[in-house]
């Protein structure tokens, strides 16, 4: 096949000076194997003009050219490049491009609010940004008199040019490169990735990923204990490209030899499903809200799921129901848990041998749970005396992990570092319990934020802007379970002195929009006489919850187009 020769003609090119003990773990090899031994394996893509659809060898010699416009355009290594992208496999190509030429891929998220992305542009140090033609206005907005972009440079994904940024297309920008690239050997400590994370108060903390961690993270998740994935799959990870490397799918898949398939900008349940029958997916991953999505259209619809055999659901964790519903359509749920710390895998909940055998609903009882961490990985269970819990599913604590593919550090943040790293370990402010069998449950968090859809929200920041308000005292914003996206904010005001009401709603509402995105904004604004206080004068979120907040405050309240996978 004449894909076949072409890819393995690139041997020849592939020349690695002599090194004592071979080469270092780093991303390369993955590629090597995946264009050496699956040339004709393809990636699909859906984009805004319909589905692309190429090689392994096609995106081998994309990559070669990626990596030689890199150079003419003066990136050298340790330069930070960034991406503001949905899932397709322009996206990809920068993945395996950037880091094997030495620089780092930054992937930022394009659902923050504007100042979070000036911050983390800033930070990082970006040169230069990969932008999607329908998240350009929104970068726009966010570069417009932003001296944290001053000697940014933009490429737009596809082939036309920018309509807001001054930005080549990217086919132009890689156009007639040649389709070799003579690859440098690297170390496996350098930086590979970024991303960043949203903290409880204060500007987004960036986490590097180094070639080890990466390579490191894709062997574990190779293992059956893992997230597996074999060269007869197809993989389509939902999970978007711009959270911890889709949780590092494209690079498992890669290793294996999977077909890929990305599902583009803003994939809603009918696109998923046409790509799962279309494409054959075996393997796709996503938030619980993407499920949900899914179930709900398929009420009223039919959908093949005949060749899906597992869908891994993350992020949030996965509803007892979903794991039933899925099971009833012959597709395996498995639950996992990470964080963007842990590159970002930790726990899967693949069922021991022995717990296999068990009646179903002590299947379900350990499928529900956050699981058993992945080989390479250690944790333990510290409670408030410093002591590490029982194993015995009821005694809690906060979860400390390490391992290879696990940060010890934020980038240039050495007061959130000593904050949340103590000797090695990282402290993930998840609280847990651990069954005899060493099965992680989370039953809460100490960190004060609102996961909605899987995307962060601070109710620290959203309070203090809402206290800024004239008219209010005192305000707290409480994450309150919501069906679909998990958690919801609403914001528990106390008015000041003659403030009337509806207009301080309206004026609260009015101030937040300003600064933030449609999917930030509290559902509601309840009023109440005090927000209750620690014994120390904080605000008790955990009394707010208990005492007022209640499903029926978000329910059906949330706008579609203020959705966090909203494309706008
Ligand atoms: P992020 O760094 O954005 O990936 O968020 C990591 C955090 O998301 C974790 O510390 C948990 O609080 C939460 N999380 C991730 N996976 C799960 C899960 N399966 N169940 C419950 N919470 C989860």
């Amino acid at each position: 096949m004449a894909c076949s020769s072409v890819a393995r003609m690139k041997l020849r090119f592939f020349v690695y000076p002599s090194m004592p003990g071979g080469t270092d773990q780093t991303l390369r090899p993955f590629l090597w194997r995946a264009a050496n031994l699956y040339p004709d394996t393809e990636i699909v893509s859906r984009t805004h003009q319909g589905i692309d659809r190429y090689t392994y060898a096609d995106y081998d010699d994309r990559t070669a050219q990626l990596a030689n416009a890199l150079d003419e355009h003066g990136i050298v290594e340790g330069d930070r490049v960034a991406t503001f992208c949905w899932n397709h496999h322009r996206h990809f190509e920068t993945y395996f491009a950037v880091p094997t030429i030495g620089a780092q891929l930054h992937t930022i998220n394009p659902l923050l609010p504007d100042e979070h992305i000036q911050y983390i542009v800033d930070n990082a140090e970006d040169q230069l940004i990969f932008v999607d033609p329908s998240l350009e206005p929104k970068l726009a907005s966010a570069a417009a008199d932003a001296p944290e972009f001053e000697g940014v440079d933009f490429v737009i994904m596809g082939d036309a040019e920018g309509e807001h940024l001054d930005a080549t297309p990217y086919e132009s920008f890689i156009d007639g490169q040649p389709t070799d690239y003579d690859w440098p050997v690297l170390d496996e400590d350098q930086p590979a990735g970024m991303c960043y994370t949203s903290g409880t108060t204060g500007n987004p903390k960036g986490v590097e990923y180094t070639h080890k961690m990466l390579w490191s993270h894709t062997m574990a998740t190779l293992t059956p204990q893992g997230i597996p994935m074999d060269d007869d799959d197809v993989v389509m990870p939902v999970v978007p490209m711009f959270h911890v490397n889709a949780w590092g799918m494209p690079f498992t898949a890669t290793a294996g030899g999977a077909k890929h398939v990305y599902p583009g900008p803003s994939p809603d349940p009918a696109d998923i499903a046409g790509l799962i029958e279309d494409e054959g997916v075996t393997i796709t991953a996503g938030v619980p809200t993407v499920w949900l999505g899914l179930m709900d259209y398929m009420e009223d619809h039919d959908v093949d799921l005949s060749t899906l055999d597992r869908v891994i659901v993350g992020g949030s964790a996965a509803p007892e129901a979903m794991i039933r519903w899925f099971d009833d359509h012959d597709v395996e749920l498995l639950h996992a848990w990470g964080m963007t710390e842990m590159s970002p895998i930790g726990s899967v909940a693949h069922l021991k041998h022995d717990i296999a055998g068990a009646d179903y609903d002590t299947q379900i009882d350990h499928r529900s749970k956050q699981g058993l961490m992945v080989p390479g990985l250690e944790f333990r269970v510290i409670d408030d005396d410093g002591e590490e819990v029982a194993w015995n599913g009821e005694d809690f604590g906060e979860l400390w992990v390490r391992g290879p593919w696990v940060t010890t550090e934020y980038f240039m943040r050495p007061e959130a570092t000593e904050e949340d790293f103590e000797d090695g370990w990282l402290k993930t402010g998840d609280v847990v319990t651990v069954d005899e069998e060493g099965y992680i449950k989370i039953v809460d968090r100490e960190k004060d934020v609102i996961k909605s859809g899987g995307e962060w929200i601070s109710s620290v920041e959203l309070e203090n802007a809402i206290m800024a308000h004239d008219d209010v005292a005192e305000a707290a914003v409480v994450g309150v379970p919501h069906e679909k996206w998990q958690e919801r904010p609403v914001a528990f005001v106390v008015p000041g002195e003659g403030a009337d009401e509806d207009a301080l709603r309206e004026g609260i509402m009015d101030m937040l929009r300003e600064d933030y995105p449609k999917w930030w904004l509290p559902d509601s604004i309840e009023y109440i006489d005090e927000i209750p206080k620690t014994a120390t004068g904080k605000f008790s979120k955990k009394d707010i919850r208990d005492e007022y907040s209640d499903q029926s405050l978000v329910e059906g309240s949330v706008p579609e187009e203020a959705a966090p996978e909203s494309d706008d």
